[in-house]
């Protein structure tokens, strides 16, 4: 393993939830209030935590809140990692190399799987050059989310052990499958995963490879911790931990003083964020 990777904090969150059969949630913040929530729950709750942007938040604040996170992530009394979730242009995972992440995602699956594959290995590495670790999506993920380009267009594809094996080829520290799990909401017949491909899939990557849950709008706890038995280490959370900001927003505006909104706002990041924390398994391990 190249020096970095025994150092880069994304990957020791990783490498560390594997050898202790837990899971680390990987929270999109959208702002300063969400970002300080994340961390004060990983500070309180012991645990480690990944903090993750959509493009979205570089081309609205530029390095700004990025740079931020980053910054409150080292002062923080446990391990917290900065990652750029779906990068899908390759304007933007360039200028994200700049930027203090610990992790990119590079995010080339909605082109066909050839260019895929190719544009997946150039930027693998020239992310690892900065000593930034990567994430890729073999298949194709369904759906869309606030502040991420809808693939709704495009057919979704299961990921097959054939392609991780092609993935792991590139070079890249993580992978994304495509199990039966979609992005953004799952409607009414809820979340139905292929746990009998997963397996498949974890087989084949071996361990070369950290395996990384997306689409988890509407998880029932016990769903998450059926696929961290399985195996995955990131778990992806977007409303998951911010729909009690949301709720307290929509309540709340107009009612009460800005900074009260605020502060209360953050407060529900907090508790919510720290639930799902001892449910997977990573409170006091940080
Ligand atoms: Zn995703």
């Amino acid at each position: 393993m190249s020096d970095w990777k025994e150092t880069n904090t994304h990957l020791r969150i990783l490498r560390d939830a594997e050898a202790g059969h837990y899971g680390v949630i990987a929270a999109i913040a959208y702002n300063i209030e969400q970002v300080h929530g994340l961390i004060k729950a990983a500070n309180t709750a012991r645990s480690p935590l990944i903090i993750q942007f959509f493009p979205w938040a570089i081309q609205v604040f530029d390095g700004l809140l990025v740079r931020t996170a980053a910054e409150a992530a080292k002062s923080a009394d446990v391990p917290i990692s900065i990652h750029l979730d779906h990068a899908q242009s390759e304007d933007l995972i360039r200028r994200a190399a700049e930027l203090p992440f610990d992790s990119i995602m590079v995010d080339m699956s909605h082109y066909e799987k050839e260019d895929n594959l190719c544009k997946t290995a150039q930027w693998v590495q020239h992310c690892n050059e900065r000593q930034i670790a990567t994430e890729a999506e073999p298949g194709r993920i369904e759906g869309g989310e606030d502040g991420v380009m809808d693939t709704a267009g495009l057919e979704a594809c299961m990921t097959t052990p054939e392609e991780v094996e092609e993935f792991v080829a590139t070079g890249v520290c993580a992978l994304a499958p495509a199990f039966g799990n979609v992005h953004g909401e799952y409607g009414p017949q809820g979340p139905r995963l292929d746990f009998k491909r997963f397996e498949n899939i974890r087989e084949c990557a071996d361990g070369r490879v950290h395996l990384v849950l997306h689409g988890t709008n509407g998880f029932e706890p016990d769903l998450m911790t059926k696929c961290i038995g399985a195996g995955v280490s990131k778990i992806n959370v977007n409303r998951l931990v911010l729909d009690d900001y949301y709720e307290h927003l929509h309540a709340k505006t107009g009612k009460m003083p800005h900074t009260q909104l605020i502060e209360e706002g953050i407060e529900k990041v907090i508790q919510l964020t720290m639930k799902w924390m001892d449910i997977c398994g990573s409170a006091g391990k940080g």
